[in-house]
């Protein structure tokens, strides 16, 4: 998808990194990617070069469908970068996928009074300009 009022969000995607590297691609590539620990078998992000849950070193990227529920958020009422332009105000929200890890990120297409804790939601991958891609969420089917 090409959601054009989020171009300006690209200024703030961060610079890619070794460790960060394969995340970015998945998202460029429409996926979305986190590293998985062959030895105790959670998903974890952000990158790191250990896993969080056992002393393993033995990380591999996979892709992952994206469905979660919000585990918390806010809603933004003042306008902190330029880049968000008259997006206020806008959610931000912590979603926990069913994997396990929490990404920090907003769902898009709500009434900010419509987001709820619990809320099921699916990753929503767009594009940024000619940037690169962010992962933003949407409310699942029948949520
Ligand atoms: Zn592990």
């Amino acid at each position: 998808m090409a959601d054009e009022s989020l171009a300006p969000l690209a200024e703030l995607l961060p610079a890619q990194t070794e460790l960060n590297g394969p995340h970015l691609e998945g998202l460029a590539a429409g996926e979305l990617r986190l590293q998985h620990c062959t030895q105790c078998g959670a998903y974890q992000y952000p990158p790191e070069s250990f896993c969080f849950h056992c002393p393993s070193t033995d990380l591999e990227w996979k892709a992952v469908d994206g469905n979660g529920a919000v585990y918390s958020f806010i809603i933004v009422h003042q306008r902190y970068h330029p880049a968000f332009g008259d997006r206020l105000p806008y959610n931000v929200a912590v979603v926990e996928l069913d994997e396990g890890p929490r990404m920090l990120s907003n769902v898009l297409d709500v009434e900010p009074d419509a987001v709820e804790i619990g809320m099921r939601v699916r990753a929503r991958i767009e594009t940024l300009g000619d940037e690169g891609a962010a992962l933003f969420f949407e409310r699942a089917a029948g949520a």
